[in-house]
C-alpha cells in the first residue's frame, strides 16, 4: 500500500476501531473538505509559456483554519496532497494547536527554473490560491523545496490581491517580514525534543552511546542532525537525494558539511577534516559513500528518514538495524514495513508527532502576527519544548495504557482532541 492517501484511510481506520470513533467523524475524516487543481502558466526566461499543475487540499477545519506546508516536486500530485493534509489534521490535534488540516504544492522541479522565474510561478500559484487562503480561513507554510523567500512572495502577493498586507496567511517567512524567530529550526529542533522525552521510556541507553543516521539533508535533516550533535548523539551518516556519507567515528562540524555541500551541489564526497572537506579525507576518517537507500538499513540505534513519503517499504524494512526510527519526514514509513518494524521490536517514533515543531512554531508565528507581537528565540524554544513534551507525553501515556504502538496512540490522541471539537459543533 504505497499510496499515501490509501494508508492515510487505513491508519484512521486501525485508529478508530480503538477509540470506537463515532461514524459521523470517522465518515468526516474519510473526506477532504475541499480540493483545488489550477494551472499556474508561467513565461519562462526564454519568453516561452509553461504551464504546471498546482494544488491545494484543505482537508478537515473542526480545530481551526486550515494549515499546511507547500511542495514543490515533480511527484506532487493530488493524492500526495490529500494523504499531506489528512496528516496535518492529525499532527496538529496531536500537537494541540487550533488548525486544521491543509496540503498542497505545484509539480515542477524548482532545481529547474531560475530566481526569477520560481518567483512568477510562486506569484500566479498565489493569485489562483487567493480566494481559498487567508489568515483564518488556510495558511499555508513551507515544505519540500519552498522557503522563506517563496513564503514572503505569497504574503506579498496575497496582499496585492486583498489591498492589504495580511502577515498571518503564511507562515515560515523571513523574520524582518514578520516571520517567528526560531522557524527555520523548529521542525528538526521539535524532532530532537521528541526523542529526549521518549529516550528514557524506549532505551537504558544514553545519547553519548546511541549512534545515529539521517536520510535528507534539507531543512529538517540537517537541523535534526545539528541538535542531536549538540546534544551528544554520535551522528555518523547523513545523505541527500544524491548519495551521502557514513563516518563511523561520528560528525562534529556539521557547518562544514553544510559549506560543502553549498559548494558541490550535493553532500557525497564531503568528508570533512577541520574545516577542508574532500573525497581525499575519506580513508583518514575510515569512511564511506552511501547511497540514500542504503543509508537506513546501516548498523545503527537510530535511523532519522527526513527525506519523502515511502522511504521504508515492504523491501526494506526487515533489513533495518536499527531499534528507533525518528519519522522526520512525512509518511516515510508504509503500512507494510509498520508491521514488520513492530514484529522486528524497532519502536517508530510516528511522524504526526516528531515533525510537530514545524507547526507549532508555525503556530506562534500566527500568534505573534495576530497580536503584533516578536518573540525572541529563547522563548520561542522554550514553548516549542514545552508543546512537544506534552505531545510526547500524551502520546507515550496512551500507547501504554491501552498497549498499542506510538503511532496509533499518536492517532488516538488527535482522535480525541478532534472529537471533542466535532461534538462541540453540533
Ligand atoms: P527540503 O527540500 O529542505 O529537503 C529535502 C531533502 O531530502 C533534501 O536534502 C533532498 O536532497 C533530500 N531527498 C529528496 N529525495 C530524496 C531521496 N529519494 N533520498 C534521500 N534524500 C532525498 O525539505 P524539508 O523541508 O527538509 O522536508 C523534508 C521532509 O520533512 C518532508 O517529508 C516534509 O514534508 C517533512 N516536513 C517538513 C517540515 C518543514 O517545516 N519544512 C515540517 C514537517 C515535515
Amino acid at each position: 500500500m504505497n499510496n499515501p492517501w490509501e494508508r492515510a484511510l487505513a491508519q484512521l481506520q486501525r485508529a478508530a476501531e480503538t477509540l470506537s470513533l463515532t461514524a459521523a467523524l470517522h465518515k468526516r475524516l474519510q473526506e477532504t473538505d475541499r480540493m483545488i487543481e489550477v494551472s499556474v502558466p508561467v513565461e519562462m526566461d526564454s519568453g516561452e509559456t509553461k504551464v504546471f499543475r498546482g494544488y491545494r487540499v484543505q482537508h478537515n477545519n473542526l480545530c481551526g483554519p486550515y494549515k499546511g506546508g507547500l511542495r514543490y516536486h515533480p511527484q506532487v500530485d493530488l493524492d500526495e496532497a490529500k494523504a499531506l493534509a489528512f496528516w496535518m489534521t492529525m499532527k496538529n490535534a496531536v500537537v494541540d494547536v487550533p488548525f486544521g488540516g491543509g496540503k498542497g504544492g505545484v509539480a515542477v522541479d524548482p532545481k529547474t527554473l531560475s530566481e526569477k522565474e520560481l518567483e512568477r510561478l510562486t506569484r500566479e500559484f498565489t493569485r489562483k490560491l487567493a480566494p481559498v487562503i487567508g489568515a483564518h480561513l488556510d495558511v499555508p507554510a513551507p515544505d519540500v523545496n519552498t522557503n522563506s523567500t517563496i513564503m514572503n512572495w505569497i504574503a506579498d502577493e496575497y496582499g496585492l490581491q486583498v489591498g492589504e498586507r495580511v502577515p498571518g496567511v503564511v507562515t515560515g517567512k523571513p523574520v524582518r517580514e514578520g516571520g517567528s524567530e526560531g522557524r527555520t529550526e523548529a521542525t528538526g529542533l521539535g524532532g530532537a525534543y521528541t526523542l529526549l522525552a521518549l529516550l528514557p521510556q524506549i532505551t537504558k541507553k544514553t545519547p553519548s552511546e546511541l549512534t545515529v543516521a539521517v536520510q535528507g539533508f534539507g531543512n529538517v535533516g540537517s537541523h535534526v542532525a545539528r541538535f542531536l550533535i549538540d546534544w551528544g548523539f554520535k551522528v555518523v551518516a547523513l545523505s541527500d537525494s544524491r548519495g551521502g556519507v557514513y563516518i563511523p567515528g561520528g560528525i562534529t562540524d556539521i557547518d562544514a558539511i553544510e559549506r560543502c555541500k553549498e559548494e558541490k551541489g550535493k553532500l557525497a564526497g564531503c568528508y570533512c577534516v577541520g574545516s577542508v572537506c574532500d573525497v581525499s579525507n575519506r580513508e583518514v576518517l575510515n569512511g564511506r559513500d552511501l547511497s540514500s537507500t542504503d543509508i537506513l538499513e546501516l548498523p545503527v540505534d537510530i535511523i532519522v528518514p527526513a527525506a519523502l513519503e515511502n522511504a521504508i517499504t515492504a523491501d526494506n524494512a526487515s533489513r533495518i538495524k536499527a531499534k528507533i526510527v525518528l519519522e522526520m519526514a512525512n509518511g516515510p514509513t508504509t503500512l507494510e514495513a509498520d508491521t514488520i518494524l513492530a514484529q522486528n521490536g524497532v519502536t517508530v517514533i510516528p511522524d504526526i508527532l516528531a515533525n510537530a515543531g514545524g507547526v507549532a512554531v508555525s503556530y506562534f508565528e500566527w500568534l505573534q502576527n495576530e497580536r503584533h507581537e516578536a518573540w525572541n528565540k529563547d522563548d520561542v524554544f522554550e514553548k516549542l519544548k514545552d508543546k512537544m513534551e506534552k505531545a510526547a507525553n500524551a502520546v507515550y501515556t496512551s500507547s501504554t495504557s491501552r498497549g498499542i504502538t506510538l503511532r496509533q496512540a499518536a492517532y488516538v490522541v488527535a482522535l480525541e482532541r478532534l472529537l471533542e471539537a466535532f461534538s462541540k459543533k453540533i
